[in-house]
Parts: C-alpha cells; structure tokens; sequence
C-alpha cells in the first residue's frame, strides 16, 4: 500500500485549467446510444463521437488541403464497429429535424463524405426516443445507397486505377520480376521505391 502522505498534491495555483464537462453525451445521443447499443448488440460496438480524422485519410493530401479542413476536428456522432476488427461498418449522425425535401449542407457534406468512401451514414433525426424499426429502416435506406453508388463507380472504367493505400498517389500497372507472384500483374505506387504501396490484381 502507497503512504498517502507521500502522495504529492498540486498547489490550486498550479492546476491547469482544464475540467469535466457535465455531459459527456447529450440527452438525445445518450437516448439513440441505448436504442443502438439494443439493436446490434453482438454484431458491431458502438463508438460515441469518433473523429472524421481517425476514420478517413485524404487522397493526394498535398493538392486536397481545403478537405483535410472540412473533417478536421468534426467527429461522427457514433461509429459502428466489428467487434473483432474494429473495422468501421456504418456511421450513425443524429441531425436537427429540417422541412421535408430539405437538406442542410453540413449534412450533406456528411452523407457525401461517407458515401465517397463507401461507408454508410444513417441520419438520425434528433428526438428523446428512438424506434428500433424506423432505425432499422433508415439503416437499411443507407446500407443500399452505398450500394448503389459502388455498382456505379464500377462501371466507370476511371476508376478503376487504384490510389495508393500508403500515401494516396496514383498508382501504376506493373509486373512482378520475381518472387512467388512471378509474371502477375499488379498495382504499384508510382513514387516507388520511396512508396512500398502495393495493390494486388485478382
Ligand atoms: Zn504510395
């Protein structure tokens, strides 16, 4: 056992200033967390407020700062997880209740944000209860449209060059020379060698 004695204590002076907040979650995210944490149990974890900057990385950072700052700072306000992988499978955004056929543009940056990276956004309309089935409805509306849009850009033969999973530059149509994959085509970084970044074909 520590001599509690021995324990230093800080002057009040020298306290820095930082404190708790009273609320770590807000009455409606507190709510919707409940409701989600019942709907997937077992299936994902449900991370509160997890910053856009953990979960997405910028292509070509250097020509694209004007978007590292659109996500800097801003956070998704719950991430769902694999629970093995940590892999993030759906995002969840709560969204103050706007008229009918109207968007508000942070919303829409998010849900274009998302969609870009093949992530699925269920908006959430703010409210002190939840309803698992319209959550269930609105998470099945957000699963699809990602779907959606993968077959699209599918079909869209630019896009089928990938981007370095390193460093996010273009990425160029090479032979392996040697080794076990020996004749195969693949995808290389076209800053290699500097870059490792590799993707493979098939
Ligand atoms: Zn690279």
């Amino acid at each position: 056992m520590p001599d509690r004695k021995t324990l230093p204590v800080k002057p009040l002076d020298q306290r820095l200033p930082y404190r708790l907040r009273e609320n770590f979650l807000s009455t409606p995210e507190l709510a919707l967390f409940r409701t989600l944490q019942g709907m997937v149990r077992q299936h994902y974890v449900v991370c509160p407020k997890v910053a856009l900057n953990d979960i997405f990385y910028i292509v070509r950072p250097n020509e694209n700062v004007h978007y590292f700052n659109k996500i800097f700072r801003k956070h998704v306000d719950f991430l769902l997880c694999d629970p093995d992988t940590f892999k993030p499978a759906i995002g969840v955004e709560l969204v103050k209740p706007v008229a009918k056929n109207e968007t508000r543009e942070t919303d829409q940056f998010m849900e274009d944000l998302f969609l870009s990276a093949g992530l699925p956004l269920v908006h959430v309309p703010s409210s002190e209860r939840y309803s698992e089935n319209d959550l269930v409805e609105l998470f099945q509306l957000a699963i699809m449209k990602v779907k959606e849009t993968e077959s699209l850009r599918a079909t869209e033969k630019s896009d089928s060059v990938p981007m370095c999973p390193v460093c996010g530059k273009m990425m160029v149509l090479r032979i392996h020379r040697n080794g076990p994959n020996l004749g195969k085509k693949y995808y290389g970084c076209m800053d290699s060698p500097r870059c490792s970044g590799v993707v493979e074909i098939g």
